[in-house]
Order: C-alpha cells, then sequence, then structure tokens
C-alpha cells in the first residue's frame, strides 16, 4: 500500500524529477539495457464521449508518433523481438513496441506509422478475436452506457438501477457492473442476454474491434511486423489446471502456426502480473518452445533476465513524456518490485 502512494506521488512529481534530472542519474544504475514497450489500442480521438477507464488501453495515433520519435531521437535502435536476446548481449540502448491481443485499430492506424518509420513491432494475438468467439463486454458496456440514461440489470446475484444521465453517474454505473462481471455476480451470458434486449449484438460488434485472420495474415506477411502468441482465450493462466493452462498456450501457438505457415516463437501472458500468472506457467511457456515471453510486470531489460519472463512498461494515453521517462529510469518498477525484481 505504501508502495502504491508512493507510486502515484513519484507519478505527480515525474515533471519535477525529470526537470531536475534525476532521471538521468537513475538510468544508469536502473535503466538496464533496453524496454519493450506494451500497448494495445490505437484509436484516434473522434471527439465522442468515453468512459475514462478505457484511457488505459488506448493512445491516439499523434502520441504513437510522438513515442517513436522521442526514442529515434535518443539514439535508440527499435528493434524486432527476435533481436531482443543479440541486444541484451550488446551495449547499444533498444527499444521494442509490442501491441496486446490483437485490436483492428493496429492495422488502420498502427502500422502506417510503422510503415513510415520503417520501425518493426509486435502483434500478439489472442485466438478468440480472429476466431470471432471474443466478447469484448468492457467495450459493449461503454456503448450501452453512452447510449442509455436508464441501466436496469436484475440476477438471482446482481441488482442494479440507476439514473445514467451524466458523465458522472456513467462512470461510477461502469465500475460497478464491471465489478459485478469481474466477481461473477453477472455473469457474461446474462450480461449478453441484456444487451441483445438493447439491439446490441455482442459477437457482431466484438468482431468489429478485433482483426480477421486474413488481416493478421497480411501484417504477417510484413517483414516488419512479428506476430506472437497470447493463449486462446485470454483467462488468468494461474487459475486454469495444468491441462487447460498448456492448452491454452500450445493451443494459441499451433493455431497460429498452422494458419500463418510460420514459426511462433514468442508469446504474451494474458494480464501478465503476478496476479494472474505463477511459476508453473512460466515453466510451461519454456517447455512448450517459445524463445521469449513477456509479462506485464513493470521493468528495463537486463542482461541476465529470463527469457521467459521479460518485463515491459506500459505506454498509454495516460502515459505523459516525463512519465515515460521516469518509467525508462527504472524507479517506478523498483516502487512496484521492491527487491523482488522481475520474476513472477
Ligand atoms: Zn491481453
Amino acid at each position: 500500500m505504501i508502495n502504491y502512494y508512493l507510486k502515484l506521488l513519484a507519478f505527480r512529481l515525474s515533471p519535477l524529477l525529470v526537470g531536475l534530472g534525476i532521471n538521468r542519474m537513475l538510468s544508469f544504475f536502473m535503466g538496464g539495457r533496453g524496454h519493450i514497450l506494451m500497448f494495445h489500442r490505437v484509436v484516434p480521438n473522434d471527439c465522442r464521449k468515453r468512459i475514462h477507464n478505457h484511457l488505459s488501453l488506448e493512445i491516439t495515433p499523434e502520441k504513437l508518433e510522438e513515442i517513436i520519435v522521442f526514442f529515434i531521437n535518443r539514439k535508440y535502435d527499435i528493434i524486432s523481438l527476435d533481436q531482443v536476446e543479440d541486444y541484451r548481449k550488446g551495449i547499444k540502448k533498444f527499444v521494442v513496441f509490442t501491441f496486446d491481443d490483437g485490436y483492428k485499430d493496429n492495422l488502420d492506424f498502427a502500422y502506417p506509422i510503422f510503415k513510415k518509420f520503417n520501425c518493426p513491432f509486435a502483434i500478439y494475438i489472442q485466438n478468440s478475436f480472429p476466431n470471432g468467439n471474443a466478447f469484448v463486454w468492457w467495450y459493449l458496456l461503454e456503448e450501452l452506457l453512452l447510449r442509455e440514461d436508464f441501466i436496469r440489470i436484475k440476477t438471482d446475484t446482481f441488482e442494479f438501477f440507476q439514473n445514467t444521465k451524466t458523465d458522472r453517474l456513467k462512470e461510477i454505473a461502469f465500475f460497478t457492473i464491471r465489478e459485478a462481471i469481474n466477481n461473477g455476480s453477472l455473469p457474461l451470458v446474462k450480461f449478453g442476454e441484456i444487451l441483445a434486449e438493447k439491439g446490441m449484438d455482442w459477437k457482431e460488434i466484438s468482431k468489429q474491434y478485433s482483426l480477421s485472420w486474413n488481416e493478421i495474415r497480411t501484417l504477417c506477411n510484413d517483414r516488419l511486423v512479428t506476430i506472437g502468441a497470447h493463449t486462446i482465450s485470454h483467462i488468468a493462466l494461474k487459475s486454469l489446471t495444468n491441462e487447460d493452462a498448456y492448452r491454452e498456450i500450445k493451443g494459441s501457438k499451433d493455431e497460429l502456426e498452422l494458419i500463418l505457415e510460420k514459426k511462433i516463437p514468442h508469446f504474451a501472458y494474458p494480464f501478465g502480473s503476478r496476479k494472474e500468472v505463477g511459476k508453473r506457467d512460466v515453466q510451461l511457456v519454456s517447455q512448450i518452445g517459445f524463445e521469449t515471453a513477456v509479462t506485464t510486470v513493470l521493468g528495463n531489460l537486463k542482461k541476465h533476465e529470463e527469457s521467459s519472463q521479460l518485463p515491459r512498461i506500459t505506454v498509454n494515453a495516460l502515459t505523459s513524456l516525463s512519465v515515460l521517462k521516469m518509467q525508462l529510469s527504472g524507479l517506478y518498477a523498483l516502487l512496484d518490485n521492491g527487491l523482488k525484481g522481475y520474476k513472477i
């Protein structure tokens, strides 16, 4: 808890810390050899109303460009996942851009930017996206709340009747319903029925958010793009039996390799923190034959990091350049992980 408040304070103070040059000093000790950045979606700002929480999954095309230029100006090599192991042994500073899940906007908005700068990047695909079985309920809940001025949900274990006229009430409703879905008191099947009553076809809408197999094939055929695996259905691996965890990891690799006719040596753990990934899962990923696997544990890459649990740095709409600089310095990772280091 103390770490949480320290980190919050460090975020607030990031412009001051950067102004004092603290980041450059810390980078010398904790900056590591390079960084793997984690993104999810690239979405233009169309000025329509949004639910604030989703900003943590998104970045605008302009901001993505700004971050690429930031690294180019600082003489970083922007490299692909295939080059990480070699670069970790070298002395040249490097950065890898990775996108999780396989959102369609990665093709529409991220891809043209990486083409423009001739920079490599990676997308970790959760197979349920192109297979059309994903339920992006967090975006459907947002659409529902933005459309409706009153929400009425009643199940055996969850009851919600609320006016959702104002932005603030929509935000509160979002967090209450999200919590009910996450803790199981509002089953997804029931939420799907509620959406259907409002004329929202969750399967069709979810598909609009996802890359199709054809689109993934197009991306995969470009030498700038690395496709990685991210399990079949994006469930927290730690909660699964040995057999189910194996099926989720191996199944995603096998299906990607079959459809894309390419070896898939890179993996990202769903959710990726110590709460959702266990030591068993790290062993499974190595046994199955992945050459690298990334977590969402915050950190920079050092020479001796285990390649089956590489830390990353989250970048989203809320990441200012001063916060990014402090993340690269290693301070926030130290506050997050303490002396545990980056291991799961
Ligand atoms: Zn994911």
